[in-house]
């Protein structure tokens, strides 16, 4: 028995037999041509090209129906590297400066392009090395002939209730392998931040990435268990380990079944508080789950996702679209965020350097729309012609002060004379409302309250920005905490400036989701939560069991509380009260 530790992706544990892929192992020969051999070799380059391009348009056609939308986006933007210059003309250069073979000058091209990606500070350039890797590989089994590699040609039995162990996966080889019904799966390389994790996130499959070593330590057919939440591999686990686990997932699966009998329970309080329940979501593909909690409504739609991972920005008519299926899907009130983008949330397409600063401090969400109108604006125009479809809502970001503020309600009244204008249909009375995750705003929720028709806040960033951690720095993640009394009073500040200004206000960072942080909330007043579909019947089942007549005075002990031990202790006996 051995344990592998890596980043964990998702909920839940999978046990399954270890499938071992070795397409990323690819023997490239090296040898040098004539000069009049030149022509040849370039030719050569360009079949594989287009053979490989063919290939994912074929990919593209058969992606089947569950495939989030993303997916043919990921792929795009492979396609898109094939035609880029410096990968394809400095290949041909070198096969001319060189007179070596293509594979060769194309691994050498690719080598170049993955050390300047590995050299960049920020995690997401670095991934991009991955995709580089991916699409060199695709064309170097072109060139090679090698065909048997590819996952779209496994059949399903292959792979069924299977942990794929492979050095690396693309996001499209993640959308195949969930398709065939695979466990789980594991690689050597990889963040949790990688489009692969992302893809493997949205489609609630367990995994373990950047578990160096995997295709050394793992043989075919090992017995393996993949702990998504802990991020732990166990290979060929003892009967004793093997039966904790499997009761472990049993008991995953039996509590999830009794919490599906919450389903159509009214969310309130034992003192008959009414708690309204909705769901966050960054895809169409989270729907399924989002209906099967019988969630409220969507809370929150970070429609950035839609932006991401792809060559250009979406249309406002795919946008349209995107926000239109959301909202006739559900039927019930969907919160659509406008983008929030910079900081860790990048974006990959052309646009102007240096357009969204890494720094969490930086040109990050509203900021960012308002110094890029062009981008911005389509998008409201988007959400608004969404509205006449359904009870939608828009959201505005990270706003810090009323001139912004200001601004992005001129910015709406104008495209909604401007589509008036052009006789197309919207709700006139929208609501628009505000995300509190900047200081300043919670300090001075009283104006916002009154300017908005609801307010959201967004612990995660609060949080961040209120103890000043960098949200995604892991050396300072020991002091990310949201019980620390400052964030509380921001907390306690927000809901009563909505109680006056007599609007709804909601939480949907991931605090929303943490039972632990259920009742303390509820103290705090909080009435409207949002998060990730899967938290929604834990939550409920707390909420079903307090009453809030009851949760002063622990709320209170948590809320003065001196040092974060005395509140995390405080913490514990409201839960057991
Ligand atoms: C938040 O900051 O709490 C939030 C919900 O927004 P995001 O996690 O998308 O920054
Ligand atoms: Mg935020």
């Amino acid at each position: 028995m051995l344990s592998l530790f890596g980043a964990g992706i998702g909920r839940g544990i999978a046990i399954g037999k270890a499938y071992v892929l070795r397409n990323s192992d690819i023997e490239i020969p090296q040898f040098q041509i004539e000069s009049n051999e030149v022509r040849g070799e370039i030719e050569r380059l360009n079949n594989a090209i287009k053979a490989t391009q063919q290939s994912y348009q074929e990919l593209v056609r058969n992606l089947p129906k569950s495939a989030p939308k993303e997916s043919a986006a990921f792929i795009e933007a492979h396609t898109l590297m094939l035609r880029d210059p410096v990968l394809v003309n400095e290949t041909k250069k070198i096969i001319r400066a060189e007179r070596i073979n293509a594979e060769h000058a194309l691994q050498t091209q690719a080598n170049n392009l993955i050390q300047v990606f590995d050299a960049m500070e920020d995690a997401y350039l670095r991934a991009k090395q991955e995709d580089v890797q991916h699409v060199t590989n695709r064309v170097l089994r072109k060139l090679l002939g090698i065909v048997s590699h590819n996952l779209d040609q496994f059949n399903h039995e292959d792979l069924k209730g299977r942990v794929i162990i492979a050095k690396d996966l693309s996001p499209a080889e993640t959308l195949f392998i969930k398709d065939r019904k695979v466990a789980s799966f594991v690689t050597d390389l990889g963040s949790q931040i990688s489009h692969t994790a992302v893809a493997a996130r949205s489609l609630k499959l367990p995994a373990v990435v950047g578990l160096h070593g995997s295709t050394k330590y793992i043989q075919e057919d090992d017995l393996l268990i993949v702990d998504g939440m802990r991020g732990i591999i166990i290979v060929n686990p003892d009967a004793l380990v093997l039966k904790e686990f499997k009761a472990l997932q049993n008991r995953i699966r039996k509590r999830e079944k009794q919490l599906f009998n919450l389903t159509r329970k009214t969310s309130k309080t034992l003192d008959g508080e009414r708690i309204h329940l909705m769901a966050n979501v960054e895809t169409a593909q989270e729907l399924k789950e989002v209906k099967r909690v019988n969630a409220g409504g969507i809370g929150l739609y970070r429609t950035e996702y839609l932006f991401m991972n792809r060559a250009q920005a979406p249309s406002e008519q795919e946008q349209f679209k995107a926000y239109k299926r959301m909202v006739t899907a559900i039927d019930k009130p969907v919160v659509i965020r406008t983008l929030d983008i910079g900081g860790d949330k990048q974006l990959t397409f052309g646009y102007p350097d240096k357009l969204s600063s890494e720094s969490p401090l930086g040109l990050r969400a509203v900021r960012l729309c308002l110094n890029h109108v062009d981008l911005f604006k389509p998008q409201l125009r988007a959400i608004l012609r969404a509205s006449a479809f359904g009870k939608v809502s828009l959201m505005i970001p990270m706003v810090s002060n009323m001139d912004e503020v200001n601004q992005v309600v001129s910015l709406i009244k104008q495209t909604k004379s401007e589509l008036k204008q052009e006789g197309i249909a919207f709700d006139s009375r929208i609501k628009i409302g505000a995300m509190i995750e900047v200081p300043a705003a919670a300090i001075m929720a009283d104006l916002f309250a009154k300017k908005f028709d609801f307010l959201s806040i967004g612990t995660n960033d609060l949080i961040q920005y209120t103890l000043a951690i960098d949200r995604v720095d892991d050396a300072v993640n020991y002091l990310y905490d949201p019980i620390h009394p400052a964030v509380l009073q921001m907390i306690r500040q927000t809901i009563g400036a909505c109680r006056r200004a007599g609007i709804p206000v909601s939480l949907c960072g991931e605090m929303a989701g943490n039972v632990r942080y259920t009742r303390l909330l509820l103290g705090l007043g909080l009435r409207h939560f949002s998060m990730d579909a899967t938290y929604i019947l834990d939550v409920k089942e707390h909420i079903l069991g307090t009453d809030t007549q009851k949760l002063n005075y622990w709320v209170g002990k948590i809320s003065r509380a001196e040092t974060p031990s005395a509140a995390r202790d405080y913490l514990t006996q409201l839960n057991k009260s």
